[in-house]
């Protein structure tokens, strides 16, 4: 009988599967997509982040345990596993080496824009180059791989994992099994329920785009939690970044992110400011602007810049709307040119002279304006000017199935003795709500391998 059935194709099963491979049990990996559009939404990631107590190789300064701990809690707001936490932290530290045997190679981040230097470690190539370096690894070791493998349903006997059932009605059976699927951010049905209908007879969720792969439809996630598994995290908690709202319906990746909203004002269709644009660092802050566009009408914001902006932030991939005097800018995004003139004027009037400095929390600041923008900021008068439209892209969403150390997976409060998850569909226990950059990867990779060590073990004790 196969020893370790893997479900999914994306960081957090390729962990698992080299892991389990390695520990010597055979494995099977599932991937619900074909081989083209393998890897989840692994493969659009850039880096991960890491603990370290002095520099190491990309990595700057230090960034010790306490602090990443620190970190976590405060973008939690404490909804967290103190002792998983903890552990996915202490475990950063070591992941890089294995990772390098297994083809993954690294770079320094990229300057300016990000701060992240000291903190992540960025994948040569991307999370591609990862994931198919993760392939080629397990391929060259036995692990079996199979595409266009979608799972309907497990089977289980009490807790104990019995079998999992495809798509197409075949069924795999196995002693042990890592569920390593993904969230449900690609389920727009499941989204819209989530989200619902708003004060204003909208379902916001139809608006939304989703960033990374059209494959995580959250199935398995909802057979567990009918089938008796215990749940974590709240349905409608996503990371959720605003980007241009050309991005495609799935797979827009980062390149329709639009970094620019900390050096100029966001307005909603009815040409209105509604949040502080420089509350904080840019990567502290892109992804609640998500959210926040969410909330508006029709789901849209506008970033406006003017030419001080330009050559600031990451050039987006599609160009802005230019115009050469505000009023045209209005006009050519759809915004009423008169609200949008008086919220300009306002805010222009309101911006108190400072040093600008986008590298730190300036002292350029908004005086008797509501919303306030409390750092960066300038007014906007310089020719030419800029907008993007901007729409809520879903990057994946928070809610999980429990486990513990082991990374088993709990029903009603007992651990599966052979049914171990990772990634996405359990990130929810270290990362209840907020994100840190890198943190993704950081629980995948930490939790990929322990429910890998753990399904081997398991199975050979089941043998
Ligand atoms: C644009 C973008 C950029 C990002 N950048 C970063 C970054 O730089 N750093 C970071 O830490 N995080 C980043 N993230 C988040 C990161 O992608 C996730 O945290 C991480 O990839 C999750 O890994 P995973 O293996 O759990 O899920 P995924 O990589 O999404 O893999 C899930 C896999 O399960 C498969 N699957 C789903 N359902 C089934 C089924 N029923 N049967 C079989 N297979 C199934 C899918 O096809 C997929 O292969 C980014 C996400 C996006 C979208």
């Amino acid at each position: 009988m196969l020893d370790v059935l893997v479900i999914g194709g994306g960081n957090a099963a390729l962990c698992a599967a080299l892991v389990a491979r390695e520990a010597g049990a055979s494995v099977l990996l599932l991937e619900a997509a074909p081989r083209d559009w393998r890897g989840g939404n692994s493969m659009h990631t850039r880096n991960i982040r890491c603990s370290h107590d002095a520099p190491q190789d990309v990595l700057t300064e230090a960034y010790p345990e306490e602090e990443f701990w620190q970190d976590l809690l405060k973008v939690t707001g404490g909804l967290t596993d103190e002792a998983l936490a903890r552990r996915v932290i202490r475990e950063s530290a070591t992941c890089r080496s294995w990772m390098r045997r297994h083809g993954v190679h690294f770079q320094p981040s990229l300057s300016g824009t990000l701060h992240l230097s000291r903190t992540n470690a960025f994948f040569m190539g991307g999370g591609k180059a990862l994931v198919n370096a993760y392939y080629r690894s397990a391929e060259a070791l036995g692990v079996v791989v199979r595409y266009d493998a979608a799972v309907a349903r497990l089977e289980f006997d009490r807790s104990r994992f019995v079998a999992a059932q495809l798509a197409g009605g075949e069924r795999i059976a196995a002693r042990t099994c890592v569920v390593a699927s993904g969230g449900f951010e690609s389920n727009r049905e499941w989204l819209r329920e989530a989200w619902g209908c708003n004060e204003r007879g909208e379902w916001p969720a139809d608006n939304f785009a989703i960033r990374g792969t059209r494959y995580n439809q959250g199935v398995l996630l909802k057979d567990l939690i009918a089938q008796g598994a215990d749940r974590i995290g709240d349905p409608t908690q996503a990371h959720m970044v605003a980007i241009d709202a050309r991005a495609p319906l799935y797979d827009g990746g980062i390149v329709t992110r639009v970094d620019c909203v900390s050096l100029g004002i966001m307005v909603n269709q009815a040409g209105v400011r509604f949040y502080d644009e420089g509350e904080d660092f840019w990567p502290k802050r892109y992804a609640i602007w998500g959210r926040l566009v969410a909330l508006q009408a029709g789901q849209i914001g506008h970033s406006i810049i003017d030419a001080k902006a330009v050559g600031r932030f990451m050039p987006p991939v599609f160009k802005g709307v230019q115009a050469d005097s505000l009023p045209e800018l209005a006009q050519q995004l759809g915004l009423p040119v008169a609200a949008f003139m008086k919220t300009v004027n306002d805010y222009n009037a309101a911006c108190r002279a400072g040093t600008f400095d986008h590298a730190v929390l300036d002292d350029c600041r908004t005086e008797g304006l509501t919303p306030p923008k409390t750092h960066w900021a300038r007014t906007i008068d310089t020719a030419p000017f800029f907008g993007y439209t901007l729409k809520p892209g879903v990057t994946f969403t928070y809610l999980g199935v429990k486990v513990d150390e082991r990374a088993a997976v709990h029903f009603a409060g007992r651990p599966s003795a052979n049914l171990f998850a990772a990634g996405e569909v359990m990130a929810g226990n270290v990362l209840g709500q907020g994100y840190t950059a890198g943190v993704g990867m950081t629980i995948g990779t930490v939790f990929g391998r322990i429910a890998g060590a753990s399904a081997a073990a398991a199975s050979k004790a089941s043998a």
